[in-house]
């Protein structure tokens, strides 16, 4: 019966969630049936996409499928995220505003959705992963292209031999998806083998991790860290910062200082990591004309400039520490008033480069004391002050394109430079003329800084080919640019996702990205003097690489650049 529907619904091609409900009632008033509802709706068009509407248009089919789709947001940024926790584990740090409830990851509450989630699952990645991505998929979501993130206390100070199974264990998850309608594989498929083979398959794999995400402190950075961040396949690095100013690190018992930061953001820069900040707005020590000056100092100082941001305004939680001192009335956060006016100017001078992910931590209410405690729907305020005020955000997440694709609106290519951690960023992008959407950008970094790349001591194994790339220059001493280095950082095009291997209706799979490419390259060979241009490349992207000529070296895809043969 669904089938009959959804080949109904097909051909009847309505183009709004209106037209939609209207035919979804008329059918079943028709067929004497309840209206039916779009998950149920959902697999049948999927099972009649190769049964008995093989023969209907696939572009109608899509434009159907997206219309039923449940929560749409999930996939409008170009991939679905996943985020899995972390088993309960001690922390490093003993920041004074982190809960630390018994049964959970350091800074994670009961009550907290994914923390639920993880628990009842008993921390298990591969359960954790094949769960949320069943749940994506019979909501109407691709899921081809996966953005993982790992989630729960400090990454870098679980084992290394956890991480690894941790993580292999996440890839085989993907891996088992992609195969299980083959019966014959089904049971094989849940073991994980060893993470290079689970990694290998993923990368033909229907399933794929584009891009894997951890969290961890400034001070657990360093060379062998990165090495190990790339051996499993990480692209992006959530940094807790927390605040700029060492007295307030001090007081709230942070355990590293600023200095930190900057040295690891530039070792995770010069390997071509997506930087995340965490930032805390309201914490003991600090004011709101401190955190406003901090946001622009983060925005300016070229140590800083994350790609990146996360706003989480500080709570008062029974489980932390800071608790006692807001009892002792030493700690008072300020108004929700003040935090929303504060957030409100962050956002009035954040860069079009940089993509502000959160302006305020999933902590249901109930549990919270002081602090940020009736505004858990703060974007949703902020939409409406700036609605109000007429002013708008540059940040990346409000200008992407999500489900306002137009074919037939021009968009041109902007370039924008500016200097971070002793380096040119050069981020480029598809936008409209009034670059009020985004729909498609490429970080390039080029940087001369040949000491602070990846040099150390770690011998033949050294994860950077931009190392051996280096090196191979310093012995020819052929050009002044000797240490220049060339590496894509990030490429992302938004709008609804797109599975691999079908026709787009949405900015994905227009070749985009691929242009963004041959830009980066022609300003590598132009501009900068590097041999060879690499791209940090999430294990399931290596193939998206390879189609574009990049060959696959210590973990990076890299490709060499021809030079310019000069006219005599
Ligand atoms: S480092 Fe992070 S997880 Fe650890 S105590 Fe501090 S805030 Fe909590
Ligand atoms: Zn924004």
């Amino acid at each position: 019966m669904a089938k009959i529907i959804a080949e109904k619904l097909v051909e009847a091609d309505p183009q709004t969630k209106t037209q939609l409900e209207a035919l979804k009632r008329e059918i079943a008033k028709e067929l004497k049936i309840p209206c039916p509802n779009n998950i149920w709706l959902l697999s049948a068009l999927s099972e009649g996409l190769t049964l008995c509407i093989r023969g209907l248009d696939h572009l109608k089919i899509n434009r159907l499928r997206n219309l039923l789709r449940v929560r749409p947001v999930r996939s409008l940024s170009g991939i679905v995220n996943v985020s899995v926790l972390t088993k309960p584990y001690p922390c490093p740090g003993s920041c004074l505003y982190c809960p630390n409830e018994p049964g959970f990851p350091k800074s994670y509450l009961s009550g907290e959705p994914a923390a639920e989630r993880a628990k009842l699952l008993k921390f298990n990645p591969h359960t954790q992963v094949k769960k949320r991505l069943e749940n994506l998929a019979a909501e109407g979501h691709s899921i081809d292209k996966i953005e993982l993130r790992v989630i729960g206390g400090t990454w870098s100070f679980y084992p290394k031999n956890y991480q690894d199974k941790f993580v292999a264990s996440c890839f085989a998850a993907c891996n088992a998806l992609s195969i299980a309608k083959n019966p014959q594989c089904s049971k094989h498929c849940e073991r994980t083998k060893s993470l290079e083979r689970e990694q290998k398959k993923n990368e033909t794999a229907k399933c794929r991790i584009v891009g894997i995400s951890v969290e961890t402190r400034p001070d657990y950075i360093n060379e062998k860290e990165i090495i190990q961040l790339r051996k499993l396949g990480v692209t992006r690095v959530e940094l807790g910062i927390q605040s700029i100013y060492d007295d307030v690190l001090e007081l709230n018992n942070r355990g590293h200082k600023i200095d930190a930061a900057v040295r690891a953001t530039k070792l995770l820069k010069n390997a071509g990591f997506k930087i995340s900040y965490q930032i805390m707005l309201n914490l003991y020590g600090s004011s709101p004309a401190r955190d406003l000056a901090m946001a622009k100092e983060l925005f300016a100082n070229p140590d800083f400039c994350p790609d990146l941001l996360k706003i989480y305004p500080c709570a008062v939680l029974p489980e932390a520490p800071l608790y006692e001192i807001y009892q002792q009335g030493k700690y008072r956060p300020y108004s929700d008033k003040k935090l929303i006016d504060v957030v409100k100017e962050i956002k009035k001078i954040t860069p079009p480069w940089v993509r502000i992910e959160r302006i305020i931590r999933d902590i249901p209410s109930p549990r919270i004391t002081a602090g940020a405690k009736g505004i858990s729907n703060l974007r949703q305020i902020i939409a409406a002050d700036m609605e109000k005020e007429k002013w708008r955000c540059r940040c990346i997440r409000c200008r992407e394109i999500k489900g306002e694709y137009d074919p037939k609106e021009k968009i041109a290519l902007v370039r924008r430079d500016y200097q971070a951690s002793n380096g040119t960023e050069i981020f480029l992008s598809f936008e409209n003329e009034s670059k009020t959407k985004l729909f498609s950008l490429l970080r390039l970094r080029i940087t001369n800084d040949g000491s602070n790349l990846i040099t150390g001591n770690t011998g033949e194994n050294m994860v950077s080919p931009l190392r051996i790339e280096n090196d191979t220059m310093r012995a020819n001493n052929h050009s002044p640019l000797q240490n220049t280095v060339a590496i894509v950082r990030e490429i992302h095009t938004y709008g609804l996702q797109t599975a691999i291997d079908q026709k787009s209706i949405s900015a994905q799979h227009t070749g985009l990205g691929k242009k963004l490419i041959k830009e980066a390259e022609k300003i590598v060979r132009e501009e900068s003097g590097a041999k060879k241009i690499a791209a940090i490349s999430g294990i399931g992207a290596r193939a998206y690489w390879r189609k574009n000529g990049y060959k696959l070296k210590n973990t990076y895809m890299t490709k060499k650049m021809r030079e310019r043969i000069r006219a005599c």
